[in-house]
C-alpha cells in the first residue's frame, strides 16, 4: 500500500521552518498587546449561512472557495474561509457589542478555501488579523494600518506598498453603479467570464479582476472617489491626511473595492513586488455594515488580515530560519553517569537554560560529534571518574577551553553561569 500524503493545497509546518512562524507570532503578540489588542479564538467551523451573509453570497469566496459539508446530524458547517465573520458572530453571541463602547481584537489561525494551489496560495493557510469595532473615526482606519506596517517593518521587511481607497458608502456607490455599467458594456465580449456574470449583479467587483485584459480596460474605468459624498470624501481626506502625519506613505489604487454594501470607505492592501502573483500580504478596510449584517447593534468597524504563509515567503528572502539552539550538550557513558546527566539537566532546564541529552550511550567521540552539530554554547561531559567525584567537565566550544567543576559549583553559581552563556553566545 501506498504511503498517505497530505492533502492537495495543505502543507506541513516542519521544524527547520517553525523558527519564522515563532517569531512572526511572537512579534505580532507583541506589537498587538501594546496597542491594547486582545486576542480571541474562534472555531474554525461554523454555520455555513454565517459566511453567507457575512461574506456574501456573490463573492469568490462563498460562491466557490468553500469547505461546506453536512455533518452527521444534516447541518450545513463551514470551514471558516476568514476570520471576521466569526469574530463578530461572537462579540454579538457574548452581548460584547452591547454596551457601546470601542473592542479592540486580534486573531491568528487556520483558513480553508477551495483555490487553485501555488506559490502563496493555498487550501489550508493561516492568517493574523485585527479588528477594531466601535469607532467610526477615521483614525481607528489609521491606527489598524499603522500597527500592520510596525508589524512588518519589526519583522524587517521593505519594499512594501501600501495601497489605499475608499469605496464611500452603500448611497455613494448608486451613482458610481450605473457609470461603471455604461462604461463596460461596450467592453462586453473582452472581459473574462466572471466580469461578464459581473456586470449587472456587482459590477464594483470588475474593477479587482486579476484577468489582465480586464485589468487593462478597468484602468480608465469610472473612478469611485469621483462618487463620494462629502461625508465620505471628508472621511478619506482624513485618513490620509493622518497616515502623511505618521508618516505612513501610501498611493491611490483606484481599483481597489471590496465589493459588498457593508464594506465601506476605507479599502487598503499592503503588497510586495517580491511575491510573484500573490503579491497582496495585508487586505482589510471598513466594514461599518457588516455586524447589523450579522443581526448585531450598529457598530462600525475596521480591520485587516496577514497571510502568512505569503509573509513568511518574504522573511525567507531575508533571513535564515531562527533555530532552537541548546546552552548545554550534555554528554555521558556509564550508568552512574548517565543518572547523573540526566539530573544535572532536569536542573539546569528548570532555571532557565535550554539543555538537550545525548541519549545515544554510543562512544564519547560520536556524542562529542553531535554535540558540534547541535550548535551548543557548552557541553557538558559525564564519565565515571566524574560520576564517582560528582563532579562535570564543561568544556566551551567556541574555544575549546575545558575545566573540571563540582556538580554542586555549577548549580550553585547560576548567575555567573547565564553570563558566561551570554558572553560566549556573542
Ligand atoms: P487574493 O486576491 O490573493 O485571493 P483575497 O482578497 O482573497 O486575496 P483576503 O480575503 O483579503 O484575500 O485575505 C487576506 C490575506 O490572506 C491575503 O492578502 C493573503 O495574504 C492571504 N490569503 C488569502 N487567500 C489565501 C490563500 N488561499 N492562501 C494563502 N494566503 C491567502
Ligand atoms: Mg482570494
Amino acid at each position: 500500500m501506498g504511503a498517505i500524503q497530505a492533502i492537495r493545497g495543505t502543507r506541513d509546518i516542519l521544524p527547520g521552518e517553525i523558527g519564522y512562524w515563532q517569531q512572526v507570532e511572537m512579534v505580532a503578540a507583541q506589537i498587538l498587546s501594546r496597542a491594547l489588542y486582545q486576542e480571541i479564538r474562534t472555531p474554525i467551523f461554523e454555520q455555513t449561512e454565517l459566511f453567507e451573509r457575512g461574506i456574501g453570497e456573490a463573492t469568490d469566496i462563498v460562491g466557490k472557495e468553500m469547505y461546506t459539508f453536512r455533518d452527521r446530524g444534516d447541518r450545513s458547517i463551514t470551514l471558516r474561509p476568514e476570520g471576521t465573520a466569526g469574530v463578530v458572530r461572537s462579540l454579538i453571541e457574548h452581548k460584547l457589542l452591547a454596551s457601546g463602547g470601542v473592542q479592540r481584537l486580534w486573531y491568528k489561525g487556520s483558513m480553508f478555501r477551495y483555490e487553485r494551489p501555488q506559490a502563496g496560495r493555498q487550501r489550508q493557510f493561516h492568517q493574523i488579523g485585527v479588528e477594531l469595532l466601535g469607532s467610526a473615526d477615521p483614525r481607528a482606519d489609521v491606527e489598524v494600518i499603522a500597527i500592520a506596517t510596525d508589524l512588518l517593518q519589526a519583522l524587517g521587511l521593505k519594499n512594501l506598498k501600501l495601497d489605499l481607497n475608499s469605496v464611500g458608502r452603500g448611497v455613494d456607490r448608486i451613482a458610481h453603479r450605473e457609470a461603471l455599467v455604461n462604461y463596460f458594456t461596450p467592453y462586453k465580449d473582452e472581459l473574462d467570464k466572471d466580469s461578464q456574470e459581473r456586470l449587472h449583479r456587482n459590477p464594483l467587483r470588475i474593477l479587482d479582476s486579476k484577468d489582465e485584459k480586464t485589468q487593462a480596460i478597468a484602468q480608465n474605468a469610472p473612478k469611485i472617489i469621483d462618487h463620494l459624498s462629502d461625508e465620505s470624501r471628508r472621511h478619506f481626506d482624513r485618513v490620509q491626511q493622518l497616515l502623511t502625519d505618521l508618516g505612513i506613505e501610501y498611493q491611490i489604487n483606484h481599483c481597489l473595492v471590496r465589493g459588498l454594501d457593508y464594506y465601506t470607505h476605507t479599502a487598503f492592501e499592503i503588497k510586495s513586488d517580491d511575491l510573484g502573483a500573490q503579491s497582496t500580504v495585508c487586505g482589510g478596510g471598513r466594514y461599518d455594515g457588516l455586524v447589523a449584517e450579522l443581526g448585531g447593534p450598529d457598530t462600525p468597524a475596521v480591520g485587516w488580515a496577514i497571510g502568512m504563509e505569503r509573509l513568511i515567503l518574504l522573511l525567507q528572502k531575508l533571513v535564515s530560519a531562527p533555530a532552537l539552539v541548546p546552552d548545554f550538550y550534555v554528554v555521558s557513558k556509564g550508568d552512574s553517569a548517565e543518572a547523573q546527566a540526566l539530573i544535572l539537566a532536569q536542573k539546569l532546564r528548570s532555571v532557565g537554560f535550554r539543555v538537550e541529552l545525548d541519549l545515544s550511550g554510543s562512544a564519547f567521540g560520536k556524542q562529542f560529534k553531535r554535540a558540534d552539530r547541535s550548535g551548543a554554547i557548552a557541553c557538558l561531559v559525564l564519565g565515571d571518574s566524574e560520576a564517582q567525584n560528582n563532579t562535570v567537565q564543561l568544556k566551551w566550544m567556541a574555544t575549546q577551553v575545558q575545566q573540571a567543576i563540582a556538580q554542586a559549583d555549577l548549580l550553585s553559581n547560576l548567575d555567573n553561569l547565564k553570563q558566561e552563556i551570554e558572553r560566549h553566545k556573542n
